[in-house]
């Protein structure tokens, strides 16, 4: 039996998807994760210095947080084999929950296997059919799933564009929302924007709304003590509801949570379905988690490291005739424009020892294909000069500079 119809579609997607040159592939690592990594090609493993990675803090292969998962393995087991509410709670996911949520200044927070299930998971139990999201339309795709999931309705503002997010806002009122929750990402990962979230919560206090914020490129890496966007723009207590990811600065591994007042993450532990009906985090990710939170929130030499970083790669990239999106986050997006060009100048750059992705069209606006840069506090400095001059190479040899 075989439904010939269903696996033509498949080939004809797949065909579709190379001839647009949209085809992602999986470069095979042969090393942990850091600043420098082992990459596998046809002529035998390759050395190369990581600029993609979210590897922020440089904690993925930190020695403690591979210390701290092994004994709470040790101490914990393997796995539960349970969701939470059954059997699958251990004081290690409470102890992680508080750290969490002491570190981000909210009364609870809840764990879940990844933000996107964070974020998946939101929406719905807190809102219903009467209720709006108003998002921006940047949002992380598990952000636009959740809303999907949800019965609120959702309006949509340009990114970051604040007088679109009053335009939005009013509709909703005049369409008689009961509650509105603006939406946002903390860090808008294709550009390293940080929103004007002094506006934006003004904006939503003067509309009566709530205001949620996913800073999975935030936390741990900007503002004071790492706190995130909110802390950044000195407004982290107007933000009612917070997600993030313990899989980019805080060691890399896996894992989410989000952070509320006390009866909204009681509401999320009766209602959320992804915390109801998915196993709980294993023994080895949180224990690991709690050490990362520990460093993350004491070390501010990592995040001194890290901005540093981006500054010199940053001001070398400049200096070398390219163009950058400003910012102040150490994604740096090296504009290209031409899709074409930026495959050429992303295998151009690994040739010459750099590995750092090319995003084009859907990923970017069409015109708008870059090459995306995120240093790490892992990087030295002789290695940011090697990527410089890794730049000059490749930006010669493919005539875009
Ligand atoms: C990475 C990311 C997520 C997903 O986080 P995971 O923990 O990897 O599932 C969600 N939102 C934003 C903004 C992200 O950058």
């Amino acid at each position: 039996m075989s439904d010939t119809d269903f696996f033509s579609r498949i080939d004809a997607a797949l065909e579709a998807i190379e001839t647009e040159g949209l085809t992602k592939i999986e470069r095979i690592m042969t090393t942990p994760q850091s600043s420098e990594v082992g990459v596998s090609t046809p002529e035998g493993e390759k050395r190369v210095i990581n600029l993609c990675s979210n590897n922020y803090l440089g904690l993925a292969n930190d020695p403690r947080i591979i210390a701290a998962a092994r004994s709470a393995m040790e101490e914990w087991g393997a796995g539960l084999a349970s969701v939470r509410f059954i059997c699958g709670t251990q004081t290690l996911h409470k102890q992680l929950e508080h750290d969490i949520s002491a570190w981000l200044g909210y009364e609870d927070a809840l764990l879940f296997a990844a933000c996107f299930d964070a974020n998946g998971a939101v929406f719905e139990p807190l809102l219903g059919g009467e209720d709006a999201v108003i998002s921006d339309s940047l949002n992380h795709a598990s952000i636009i799933d959740g809303i999907r999931l949800s019965k609120a309705r959702r309006y949509v503002y340009r990114n970051g564009d604040m007088s679109d997010l009053v335009s939005a806002l009013t509709r909703a009122r005049e369409d008689g929302a009961r509650t509105c929750l603006v939406v946002t990402d903390g860090v808008f990962s294709m550009d390293g924007a940080i929103p004007d979230l002094i506006s934006l919560t003004d904006i939503a206090r003067a509309h009566g709304a709530l205001v949620m914020v996913d800073d999975c490129h935030a936390t741990g890496l900007i503002g004071p003590e790492g706190r995130g966007s909110g802390a950044y723009r000195g407004v982290s207590d107007r933000i009612d509801i917070l997600t993030g990811t313990l899989g980019k600065a805080l060691g890399g591994g896996m894992g989410g949570f989000v952070c509320a007042r006390a009866p909204v993450i009681r509401l999320l532990r009766q209602r959320a379905r992804p915390y109801l009906f998915s196993n709980t985090l294993a023994p080895a990710i949180a224990g690991a988690a709690i050490e990362a939170v520990r460093i993350a929130r004491t070390e501010d030499e990592r995040r001194s490291r890290l901005h540093a970083n981006a500054g010199r790669l940053r001001s070398g990239l400049t200096e070398a005739g390219f163009t950058l999106l400003p910012g102040e986050h150490p994604i740096i997006p090296v504009m290209i424009g031409d899709a074409a060009a930026t495959l050429a100048l992303s295998a151009s750059l690994f040739r010459h020892g750099v590995y750092a992705t090319g995003f084009s069209f859907p990923v970017v606006p069409r015109g708008a294909a870059r090459v995306r840069l995120q240093a790490s506090a892992a990087h030295d400095e002789a290695q940011i000069d090697l990527a410089i001059a890794a730049f000059r190479a490749a930006g010669q040899e493919t005539g875009i500079l």
